[in-house]
């Protein structure tokens, strides 16, 4: 047997894409032959939350509304008790990654099946990684088990994104198709679906963000997280996602503005020992894409420094110790040091020359 036989698992889901597809949620319930749907669902998400649950009829059986960032297990296990209560047979999830965070905590510890319907550009409805916190500490688990088997891409839901989460989301994808291009064992199907994501959302953003409700853009913009989501799905994560799960773990910082000021730091620090990943994003940026992602990055109108965000300054060793003695792929090797230099630039929004 040869020692270069790789593996690549894909996670093949039924996807259904297009402004309007919320309204064709019923059907997919219908194919799934469940009677008593719970929908889980961001308070964000309340008047689509009422459109479906009118839309699924009979079928609808009750709502959760409460869903949380980083999945904690108590509010699981109030959830758990509201779907037991109703005898609920399939969830339905609309909202962002907490709203589908919940859902697959849900699925696995019942066997439900998952509809997800996201409104923001996360990209876990495709993944099958659950991130949990109990106790304040965060544990991520793989199953294939976790990915639903149904997404509903629908543009018309993001529409209501403020300009800060639609670009703070929109980058947080963007992180996951940068990593999986510096993971030397991503596949060639990985890479496309990353350089095609990159392309997407480096010329979608700048469009939506000068015009929040251009659907066609929004549509590419959530094309691009879709694929950028399966990157995540596919791909081995290095420091970047390291970073934001040490740091949003332990602190409690809000995900996807944690992942859009982290990002340039980290392309600074690993693009220089990817050169193939660099070449790739330097294509679809025209230019050097850290500062193409730093300038992006810089139009947030909310915080773009940890030192912003509310991290203390005191903390940066303790995290950079522990980020160092985390085992996972990096292009660049991560020492202690190092990793304290990149928290700092990212503490003062100073990208390093
Ligand atoms: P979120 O789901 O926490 O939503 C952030 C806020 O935006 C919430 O207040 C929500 O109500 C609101 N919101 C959502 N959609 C909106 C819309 N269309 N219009 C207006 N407001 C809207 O944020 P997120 O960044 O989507 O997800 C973060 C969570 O998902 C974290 O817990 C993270 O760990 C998890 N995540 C998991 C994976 C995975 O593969 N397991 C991938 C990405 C993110």
């Amino acid at each position: 047997m040869g020692t270069d036989i790789r593996v690549h698992q894909v996670y093949a889901g039924r996807v259904l894409q297009g402004a309007g597809a919320r309204a064709l949620v019923p059907d997919e319930i219908e194919r799934l032959g469940a009677q008593r749907v719970l929908l889980v669902a961001a308070p964000s998400s309340a008047e689509g939350t009422q459109d479906l649950a009118t839309a699924l009829g009979e079928r609808y059986a009750a709502t959760f509304g409460r869903p949380a960032q980083h999945s904690p297990v108590e509010v699981t296990a109030e959830a758990l008790a509201v779907a037991r209560e109703v005898r609920a047979d399939a969830i339905v999830a609309i909202g962002g990654g907490s709203a589908i965070g919940l859902s697959k905590a849900l699925a696995i510890r019942t066997g439900m099946p998952q509809v997800a319907v996201p409104t923001t550009y996360a990209g876990s409805e495709v993944t099958p990684v659950l991130g949990e916190t109990e106790n304040g500490v965060k544990t991520t688990r793989r199953d294939p088990a976790f990915a639903p088997g149904t997404v509903v891409y629908d543009p018309e839901l993001t529409l209501s994104m403020p300009r800060g989460l639609t670009l703070t989301s929109a980058l947080n994808a963007l992180a996951h198709a940068v990593e999986a291009l510096w993971d030397t064992e991503a596949s060639a199907a990985t890479r496309a679906y990353a350089v095609e994501a990159a392309d997407g959302i480096l010329s979608a953003l700048p469009v939506v963000l000068g015009r929040l409700s251009d659907v066609a853009a929004r549509a590419r913009l959530q094309e691009a997280a879709w694929l950028a989501g399966a990157c995540l799905a596919q791909a081995r994560m290095g420091l970047h996602h390291q970073l934001a799960h040490v740091l949003g773990g332990t602190f409690g910082l809000p995900h996807a503005e944690l992942h859009a000021l982290l990002l340039p730091h980290v392309m600074r620090f690993n693009l220089v020992a990817a050169t193939d990943a660099a070449a790739r994003l330097a294509r679809v940026a025209d230019g050097d894409p850290t500062h193409a992602v730093a300038a992006l990055a810089a139009m947030h109108e909310g915080p773009t420094t940890l030192g912003a965000l509310g991290l203390p300054r005191a903390a940066l060793r303790e995290v950079a110790e522990r980020v160092a003695a985390s085992p996972y792929p990096n292009p660049r090797p991560v020492t202690a040091d190092a990793v304290e230099g990149l928290l700092l630039a990212a503490w003062r929004g100073e990208l390093v020359r």
